[in-house]
């Protein structure tokens, strides 16, 4: 007995030398860290955080007294913080949920409600499909799958977050049904087969049944809310699932910092917000929950990963939900790792999209601002979708064409592209059929002199252009107002109209008329010696011309801070910050593309959060 304890004695001895040694490293790191952010916020690099809200991304003292409070908070009511807080709920814990928007929903609100959940879920099942998690883990983790640009699409995931996704996927699709998710009735399909993995077609889709979409002001029409996919018949049966569970919504309250017990140590104790010019503290009896949804709209994050993503760029879903990184630059500050930062630079299929429609700022192919939605006066002009590209040429800031506008974005290895597919096999790189489609990276380039970003892309057409695509050219089609779009009646005359914020230096006439001059006699030989555009078409020779915006858009966030298996974040000495959670765009570890990653570490945030016990 005496020599067990003195055994467990000499051990626990040891054990806090070891701690003590593993907190004088962590202490090390930690003032190092806290200088660095020192001298660069105070010094030379206090220009270039500015952008990054780092004021507000200061960790927040502990505050002298708290505004509200529960067991668990959750910052964002998108695809992510909806399903964890109706699993916080459901686990016990009461539940505050805080949403900077004046509407929940988020991106997932918008998006087109295509939801890749596999493993063998029961629509699977009904339909024949053969899945398991273990076929899902192993699809998501094949290192040997490529695009056929040969950017790899699953090779960087962290495989201790896709067992856990895997896992819980079929059982977060019945856990959705549960909670009044409507899915259209038909076979899962493989729409996302490129991210969603080669072995068996997963994607299902939510109906958007009766609820008024957000990006036209009002329902599909009745005959296909049954049928179509929409991200609204995702988000409002969670939004009322979790009303039903007493979660409480706090619209129009925007998380600024998240308060630890010591800067960089210690346990997360609650968050500050602001809301309508007042601060308030908000303490988690349990944990915090980040689920804010990347960084895509924040200039300065995004070009940490890409120095070529500068303002000009659309973001989809913009201007209804902002991506500005602040759930990463708030756990950052006390002392968060990012993770898996090659997914984001990846070249996939739409990461970086052409823009779908021109002469508007927002113009995210897939989302198309109505007037009748209630944000059309921010949007302010549904743009034109362009059915050709041999009817418009499109031009850099410069005036100058910089590629083959018929073109598309990175190409994706859609599902079983790769002819045939053995998982794990070093052939599929060699069946895969090579696209070397670089529009994107053109754009990107702009001029070539030292301007960090591509600049502004415009589409530059005539008049028998707009006969044949059938465009109106008026509001609120297109935004005269505000500098998306412009006609005048010579070439010359429409280069020099050319003016907006994003157009930092004039485009010089002379330019514009150069390159129209030698766009026409390409038409007349038949053969695009500059960018190999095939047999263009059309000359541009019609008055009145016209310019329209027509600059790429950022669709996602496929990094962000380090989660484990539990959706637990994780700081940069690779220990866990007790009681602060992530899930979706806003964690790193896996280049999933949308929906399911968010709902799966949603729920699996709420239920770890949920279940913690806490002392004091
Ligand atoms: C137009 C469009 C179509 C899409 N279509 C699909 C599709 O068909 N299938 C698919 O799988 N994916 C699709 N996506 C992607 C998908 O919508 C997103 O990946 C998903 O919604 C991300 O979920 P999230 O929880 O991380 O963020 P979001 O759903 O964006 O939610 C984040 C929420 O956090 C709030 N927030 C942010 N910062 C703060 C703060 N500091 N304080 C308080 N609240 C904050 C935001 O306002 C927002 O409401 C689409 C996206 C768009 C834009």
């Amino acid at each position: 007995m005496h020599g067990i304890c003195s055994c467990a004695r000499s051990k626990s001895k040891s054990h806090i030398r070891v701690n003590r040694m593993k907190r004088d490293k962590r202490d090390q790191a930690n003032v190092s860290r806290r200088n660095f952010i020192k001298t660069t916020a105070t010094g030379v690099g206090a220009a270039a955080l500015a952008g990054l809200g780092v004021e507000a991304a200061q960790a927040e003292a502990r505050p002298a007294r708290w505004d509200k409070e529960a067991d668990v908070i959750i910052i964002g009511a998108g695809a992510t913080g909806l399903p964890a807080a109706i699993q916080a709920a459901e686990g016990g814990a009461s539940v505050i949920l805080i949403e900077a928007n004046t509407d929940v929903g988020g991106h997932a609100i918008l998006s087109g409600g295509n939801i890749a959940l596999g493993g063998g879920t029961s629509r699977q099942k009904k339909y024949g499909v053969v899945d398991s998690p273990d076929l899902l883990f192993s699809d998501l983790t094949d290192w040997s799958v490529i695009e056929p640009n040969g950017f790899p699409d699953y090779r960087y995931n962290d495989k201790e977050v896709i067992r856990a996704f895997a896992d819980e996927s079929a059982k977060t699709y019945e856990w959705l049904v549960e909670h009044g998710v409507t899915f259209v009735e038909k076979a899962p399909d493989t729409l996302g087969g490129h991210a969603c993995g080669n072995s068996a077609p997963r994607e299902s889709h939510s109906a958007p049944l009766a609820f008024p979409l957000v990006q036209n002001g009002g329902p599909v029409p009745a005959d296909k809310a049954a049928t179509t996919s929409s991200g609204v018949g995702l988000i409002r049966p969670l939004e009322a699932a979790a009303r039903k569970l007493g979660v409480q919504i706090l619209l129009r309250h925007k998380m600024t910092g998240i308060v630890r017990e010591n800067p960089n140590s210690g346990r997360v104790l609650g968050i500050s917000a602001s809301s309508q010019g007042k601060t308030l503290n908000i303490r988690a009896r349990k944990g915090v929950i980040i689920g804010t949804g990347g960084h895509s709209s924040n200039v300065n994050f995004r070009r940490i990963f890409d120095p070529r993503l500068t303002e000009e760029y659309q973001v989809a879903g913009e201007p209804y939900s902002f991506q500005d990184g602040s759930g990463e630059i708030a756990a950052m500050s006390i002392g968060a790792s990012l993770w898996g930062a090659f997914n984001q630079t990846g070249e996939f299929g739409q990461n970086v999209t052409k823009a779908g429609w021109i002469g508007c700022q927002y113009g995210y192919v897939n989302l198309s601002w109505q007037p009748d939605s209630p944000i059309f006066a921010q949007a302010r002009a549904t743009g034109l979708s362009v059915k050709d590209y041999q009817d418009a040429i499109l031009v850099n800031i410069a005036g100058q064409r910089f590629y083959d506008e018929t073109a598309s974005q990175f190409p994706a290895n859609n599902y079983n592209s790769i002819k045939s597919y053995v998982p794990r096999s070093y052939l599929n790189a060699a069946n895969i059929k090579y696209d070397p489609s670089n529009f994107i990276n053109a754009a990107l380039a702009g001029t070539g002199d030292t301007t960090p970003g591509g600049g502004p892309i415009w589409a530059i057409f005539d008049a028998d252009a707009v006969k044949r695509e059938g465009w109106k050219v008026t509001a609120p089609y297109v935004d005269y107002a505000q500098g998306y779009f412009f006609s005048a009646d010579s070439i010359a005359e429409l280069a020099a109209k050319i003016a907006n914020k994003f157009q930092k230096k004039p485009m010089p006439p002379t330019a514009l008329e150069d390159t129209v001059t030698r766009y026409n006699s390409f038409v007349d030989a038949g053969k695009d010696a500059d960018f190999g555009k095939s047999a263009p078409k059309y000359k541009i020779q019609t008055a009145p011309f016209y310019a329209a915006w027509a600059t790429p858009v950022i669709h996602d966030t496929r990094s962000g801070l380090r989660i484990n298996a539990k959706c637990q974040v994780v700081d940069m000495n690779g220990e866990i910050i007790p009681g602060l959670y992530c899930g979706g765009e806003s964690a790193g570890g896996f280049s999933l593309h949308g929906l399911a990653r968010c709902a799966v570490q949603g729920r699996i945030a709420g239920r770890a959060a949920a279940a913690e016990t806490v002392k004091g």
